[in-house]
């Protein structure tokens, strides 16, 4: 998303406030980047329109770009639809139920398991339930991840589950379990049998929490189910699974928004410790597709000389762009913080460049730059076209370096000036891609 608004802003000079237009034309991104990320049209209608109605007009803060402006206010809305993160009710007498529900595969029996771990080490005393006697591969599913982590599962064949769950809330307070999670069938779509069964089971016992079980790979579909279940059962939180996979988690938004169920977890592997609690912040950037681009805004915000950064863009849209930028704009970086940290941050396919290449090399390969640029003279560096073999020889002695390496540098600083041009042609604006 920063990529695209940015594109779009690259047309605009800084002003003092954000026009209607400018805003609209961002708008048009943010709906298209939460559209991708699942999240239901009619939510992001509204969304949409709360941002516009606090980015039209905002002051334009000095240390940040119009991109970063609206991005940050994406952001910080982004973060109120989602939720403060609520935590698990354990309160009450011993002991305290927590029922999964969900449609057959969201991952149900799997967070059971992680959950099940995830308190045990925090000190309680854990039973599973396995309320799904219809299926044996089901109990025995849950009988592995019981034994795996440690703790106990009850399970009883030819009971119904109501029944079922019953006696084991019955066993579990005699013998002093904190904790009872039930794990309970599921169907491959809502049906009026599984609904009933759940709503059976919570007339025998009271639970505190009931989770609804969501698989994030299933998009726009998540509503629809949060729906069903919600008009059934009460539901006190949602987990969202498969976060692991390609989806972005959008789902989130639409079912917190619509249902007003709040998100509790997040499941991103099959392992049993791939369970997260519940960020909003962490999950917004998620869904905007960006990577930490609010700590890389703000690193930048931090380190860039205004006044300078706008000679220097003012320099390459004139094309007298040089080597001697080339070698500010290097420290410039520098002052960002470990270029490892930088390139993580970076948003989409820029970020996972970043991480193709190994952190110590591009480490190596910037100092190697600087070396080079720092055993250039001031003129080598304005009028690189100078740089003839003998000097190139010279400049590759002096930095304990190839000449092959100050070649490198060179045609790094072209395809530089290149893209500059490029984005003369846009009006250029934002950080300096030196690693596109
Ligand atoms: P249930 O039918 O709702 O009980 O779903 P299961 O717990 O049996 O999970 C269905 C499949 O999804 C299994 O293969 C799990 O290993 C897998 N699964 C569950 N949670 C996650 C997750 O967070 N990430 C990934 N990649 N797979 C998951
Ligand atoms: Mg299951």
């Amino acid at each position: 998303l920063s990529q695209r608004l940015e594109q779009v802003f690259q047309q605009l000079r800084r002003r003092g406030k954000l026009s209607e237009q400018d805003v609209d034309a961002a708008m048009r991104e943010v709906r298209l980047a939460l559209l991708e990320a699942d999240v239901h049209f009619s939510v992001v209608k509204d969304f949409i329109s709360r941002v516009r109605e606090r980015a039209v007009g905002a002051e334009v803060s000095k240390a940040l770009n119009p991109a970063q402006q609206v991005i940050k206010i994406v952001h910080e809305e982004l973060i109120k639809t989602l939720g403060e993160p609520a935590r698990l009710n354990l309160s009450g007498p011993k002991p305290r139920v927590i029922m999964m529900v969900g449609l057959q595969g969201s991952g149900k029996t799997t967070a059971a398991a992680k959950l099940a771990s995830l308190l045990r080490s925090q000190g309680e005393r854990v039973e599973l339930v396995a309320a799904d006697p219809y299926r044996p591969a089901a109990i025995k599913q849950l009988q592995t991840l019981g034994e795996r982590i440690g703790v106990p599962v009850y399970t009883e064949s030819g009971v119904k589950p109501p029944e079922l769950v019953s006696r084991a809330f019955e066993k579990a307070q005699k013998s002093g379990v904190s904790v009872l999670i039930v794990d309970t069938a599921g169907r491959s779509q809502l049906d009026n049998a599984l609904m009933d069964e759940l709503k059976a089971i919570t007339r025998r016992v009271t639970p505190n929490e009931i989770l609804l079980v969501v698989d994030a790979m299933i998009g726009q579909e998540a509503l629809h189910v949060a729906e069903g279940f919600r008009d059934t059962v009460t539901l006190t939180g949602l987990m969202l699974t498969k976060m692991d996979g390609d989806a972005r988690g959008g789902a989130a938004i639409s079912i917190r928004a619509v249902t007003g169920v709040p998100l509790k977890f997040l499941g991103t592997g099959e392992a049993i410790d791939a369970i997260e609690v519940y960020d909003p912040g962490r999950l917004a950037s998620r869904i905007l597709g960006m990577g930490d681009v609010i700590g890389l805004i703000e690193r930048a915000e931090a380190a860039f000389d205004e006044k300078e950064a706008q000679e220097q863009a003012e320099r390459m849209l004139s094309g007298s762009f040089t080597l001697e930028d080339f070698a500010k704009q290097l420290k410039q970086i520098r002052k960002m913080g470990p270029l490892a940290q930088i390139l993580e941050m970076l948003p989409g396919g820029l970020g996972q460049m970043a991480r193709n290449i190994s952190p110590e090399e591009a480490e190596r390969s910037l100092k190697i730059t600087e070396a080079i640029l720092n055993s250039m003279t001031r003129e080598e560096r304005r009028r690189p076209e100078i740089l003839n073999a003998s000097r190139r020889r010279r400049i590759a002695r002096g930095s304990g370096t190839q000449v092959q390496d100050v070649n490198r540098v060179l045609k790094q600083f072209r395809d530089a000036q290149k893209m500059f041009k490029t984005l003369q042609k846009t009006g250029g604006r934002g950080l300096p891609r030196l690693f596109g």
